[in-house]
């Protein structure tokens, strides 16, 4: 059965390492819209020049931006079939437009997990990454300005997708295996 899956889940959460497995034992693309962006900073493109400044300082790239990115990337033929999405949708404009690019799909989410994580213990490891491998956006006073951003923004999108039968929460807390296989377990009665 194809997996139409969006991970969500405060910064820090280990979306990203969980993304990767989940999607490897499911067989969709992981899709993180943070690492497309960071690509094309990197690569100094267009979309990363318009991006570039509201990730350096913590903020949401403009919804239209990001909307526009995302569609493009999930008409790409290895999403026809499935896919995990990791860091998007983020806000309600974004939830709305996700609807609407499934619905043109005939299509819709499988499931929604959200990873949770509290905030002492992700600022905890996103400064430990940050002194290990430095992104630009891992300073203290930005990774807070994240988290900010997340609790006002798209912590309430739990809620809007849990009100829709679709929300399954999952402890982000403990090993990595150990999480893989709570979302696993999470996902099992999802996937037939
Ligand atoms: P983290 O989950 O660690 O905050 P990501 O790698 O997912 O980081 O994203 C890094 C940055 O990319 C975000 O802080 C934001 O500026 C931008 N970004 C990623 N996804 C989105 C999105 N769906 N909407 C707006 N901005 C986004």
């Amino acid at each position: 059965m194809s997996a139409r899956l969006v991970l969500l889940g405060p910064p820090g959460a280990g979306k990203g390492t969980q993304a990767a497995r989940i999607s490897e034992r499911l067989g969709v693309p992981a899709i993180s819209t943070g690492d497309i962006f960071r690509a094309n900073v990197a690569e100094q493109t267009e979309l990363g020049r318009r991006a570039q400044r509201y990730m350096d300082a913590g903020e949401y790239v403009p919804d239209e931006v990001t909307n526009a990115m995302v569609r493009d990337r999930l008409a790409q033929r290895d999403a026809a079939d499935g896919f995990l999405l990791d860091g998007y949708p983020r806000t309600a404009d974004q939830v709305a437009e996700l609807d609407g690019m499934l619905a043109d799909a005939g299509t819709e989410l499988t499931a929604v997990v959200e990873l949770t994580a509290d905030t002492d213990e992700v600022v905890a490891r996103m400064l430990r990454r940050a002194a290990e491998q430095g992104r630009p956006d891992d300073t203290e006073v930005v990774i807070r300005r994240r988290l900010e951003v997340y609790a006002e923004q798209t912590a309430p999108l739990a809620d809007r997708y849990a009100g829709r039968g679709l929300l399954l929460r999952v402890d982000g807390l403990g090993g990595i295996d150990e999480v893989t296989e709570r979302i696993m377990g999470a996902l099992a009665s999802r996937l037939g």
